[in-house]
């Protein structure tokens, strides 16, 4: 089971690979080259479905390292606190030897509409510089803090942030001010910290999303998300429903033991 997941993850890299190189090749010929480390030619490592990377992100058998790239609109920088319980978190969860690397910066980008997840993962080709790598055994994950609301965000249900791929995701940090704006039982660092951790627990294949489940949790009716209300991984985290009227305890909550047992079963700690 495990070997068929395998093969089918390389097999996916590889195609993937040899059609984005045909592409690449005729049509920006100055892009980073960092790109082309046969290590991870064209990056193509990255570009696969969100929790497919799950296991090589949990354990150490492939990449010894992590690193998060985190990239902002001037003016919308993630919280310290939220990054700092953002490594802590992982540190926690993560089989990396070699630790958890955390490198951000600013981009300026003009005023507009709201982002569709196409615009975001345009920003994030043109951007992103560091990619998984399994020469120097680093894996990487592109994190954007947007300056503006997702598309899919409606006056009743508001997109707080999305996994969009195996190593990229979406906090949308100008979505999560408004918000804490209109409920003042709510900070901002923990909205945050909340948000992002729940996405990484979808690069980490939860629920059901790479990483097998040990005991039933899923909760079928939204995705790929966990039946207990209380659970970081449950779905109105994502969508701002449940942070209207407070966090559960006033703090980032924490993944309950069925998500726990998931992640040591394929690699994590
Ligand atoms: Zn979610
Ligand atoms: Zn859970």
């Amino acid at each position: 089971m495990e070997y068929k997941t395998l093969v089918k993850r390389f097999l996916y890299a590889f195609l993937l690979s040899g059609f984005v190189f045909g592409s690449i090749a005729s049509c920006a010929p100055d892009d980073n080259p960092e790109r082309f480390e046969p290590g991870n030619r064209d990056g193509a490592l990255n570009k696969l479905e969100t929790g497919e990377s799950a296991t090589d992100l949990l354990s150490s058998e492939n990449y010894k390292r992590l690193v998060l790239e985190m990239v902002y609109v001037q003016g919308y920088e993630p919280t310290a606190t939220a990054v700092n319980k953002l490594k802590d978190f992982l540190e926690e969860r993560l089989d990396k030897p070699e630790g958890v690397v955390v490198e951000e910066y600013p981009i300026s980008l003009p005023e507009g509409e709201n982002y569709s997840l196409e615009q975001v993962y345009e920003l994030e080709k043109k951007y992103r510089s560091r990619y998984t790598n399994t020469k120097t055994g680093e894996i990487s994950i592109f994190v954007f803090f947007s300056d503006r609301d997702s598309d899919k965000s409606k006056d009743d249900r508001v997109v707080l942030g999305t996994a969009y791929l195996n190593t990229s995701c979406v906090i949308y940090s100008e979505t999560i001010r408004k918000l804490v704006t209109k409920r003042s039982a709510l900070d901002r660092a923990t909205v945050e910290g909340t948000v992002i951790q729940h996405e990484f627990g979808h690069l980490m294949g939860l629920v059901n999303l790479g990483s097998d489940m040990q005991g039933d949790h899923l909760d079928e009716n939204n995705g790929h998300h966990c039946t207990d209300r209380d659970c970081l991984m449950y779905y109105q985290v994502e969508s701002g429903w449940n942070l209207s009227g407070g966090l559960p305890g006033g703090g980032i909550p924490s993944l309950c033991s069925d998500c726990l047992a998931d992640l040591r079963y394929n690699g994590g700690k």
